[in-house]
């Protein structure tokens, strides 16, 4: 029956659960990792659980029962991204993608890059998000509901079965240090057994939730940050994202540099190029000032019109390139140009997920993965 069901991933109900039945919590994760092994979709009785794990005693087993969620449709595998489809408890579907690369297909120093194929997936933390950007179709849908932990590391185990998962960015639907305690567990689980994900495999993209940036260095050190900061002056950040009112640029930036001042790792900034609005050379200076000393790598991301959004423009190709000449030239910073947003990993949180019929996930492009961004 709807809502009567926890994912089997939520880590800490089901720890809850163990310790009252008695039983062990040493063997969460090997009844996780058999359940990724079977790739079963099921519903399972603590009581189960208790009778298999449990102290034979006459201790009143726990009642609840666990889901281990099917997703609903995933794309044909000719395809070289996968998209996964979450059908919710509450009705909402939830998106996860996976990108497939092959890092020998690139250059890097005018070299074939190391490596060989490799898979990333997009992981979404929210349905819907309550940021409201101007540009984004996830921030038009609005807030629905948080994702539960198991409900976020559900869409790792799905993946997993399609794909040799190897980094994971939270940059779908919805802004994960909104949800905080839940990505916070969700990252502890997959950097723990079974799972066994580096930090460093691990991004967060986030629009700049300051105290949230603080805490996040301290709850789990070496993750890979992406902020999306999309302007390089507080009131056109304002315009077009909502958000930011509450978050000022200038606090923003001393977090980051105390955010890179202990965590020693570059800072991914995502920078989405919107016609006449961001896209003048102006605004590649005062971004450029406003980095130079940090150690970052930007991505220009040249907007795409989702849906009926499209009260912004694309940025004319030149314009894009002449932003990009003047951080690397003038300000030497590492900028990368997103050509077509929908496969490119390294698109902006909400960007990348959301289920319109003109967002495109074609086969066969050359796009950079973001490790390859950490070279
Ligand atoms: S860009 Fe990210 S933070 Fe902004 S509305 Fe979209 S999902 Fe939310």
């Amino acid at each position: 029956m709807a809502g009567t069901f926890k994912s089997v991933f939520d880590a800490s109900f089901i720890t809850a659960e163990f310790l009252n039945a008695q039983i062990n919590a040493h063997f969460i994760p090997l009844i996780w990792k058999t359940l990724i092994a079977s790739g079963r979709i099921f519903h399972l009785c603590l009581r189960q659980l208790t009778l298999c794990f449990g102290p034979s005693s006459s201790l009143p087993p726990p009642p609840s029962t666990l889901l281990f969620t099917p997703p609903t449709r995933s794309p044909p595998s000719s395809s070289s991204n996968y998209r996964i489809v979450h059908n919710q408890q509450n009705g909402a579907f939830v998106e996860a993608v996976i990108m497939r690369y092959d890092t020998r297909l690139g250059k890097y120093n005018g070299k074939a890059r190391p490596g060989g194929p490799r898979s990333t997936l997009c992981i979404s933390s929210q349905v819907g998000c309550k940021m409201g950007c101007k540009f984004c179709a996830t921030g038009s849908m609005g807030f629905k509901n948080n994702l539960s932990t198991g409900e976020i590391l559900e869409q790792l185990v799905h993946a997993s079965h399609l794909s040799t998962i190897r980094n994971v960015v939270f940059m779908g639907m919805g802004e994960p240090l909104n949800n905080y305690s839940a990505l916070v567990e969700a990252i502890r689980v997959m950097t723990a057994s079974p799972f066994q994900l580096s930090p460093r495999k691990i991004t967060v993209s986030t629009v700049g939730i300051i105290h949230a940036i603080k805490k996040l260095q301290h709850d789990i050190p070496n993750l890979n940050l992406a902020v999306s900061l999309h302007a390089p002056v507080q009131d056109i950040r304002c315009q077009i994202m909502p958000a930011a009112r509450a978050f000022p640029l200038d606090r923003l930036m001393d977090a980051l540099a105390e955010y890179q001042k202990k965590c020693q790792q570059k800072i991914f900034i995502e920078y989405i190029m919107l016609d006449g609005v961001n896209d003048e050379e102006q605004h590649a200076h005062k971004l450029g000032k406003l980095l130079e000393t940090f150690q970052v790598v930007v991505n220009l991301i040249p907007f795409n019109p989702i849906g009926d959004l499209s009260h912004f423009r694309t940025s004319q190709e030149d314009k894009v390139t002449r932003f990009q000449k003047i951080l690397r030239e003038v300000y030497n910073i590492r900028t990368t140009v997103r050509k077509q947003m929908g496969q490119d990993i390294s698109g902006a949180c909400g960007q990348l997920v959301v289920d319109l019929p003109n967002k495109r996930f074609n086969s066969g492009d050359l796009v950079t993965d973001i490790e390859d961004l950490n070279m």
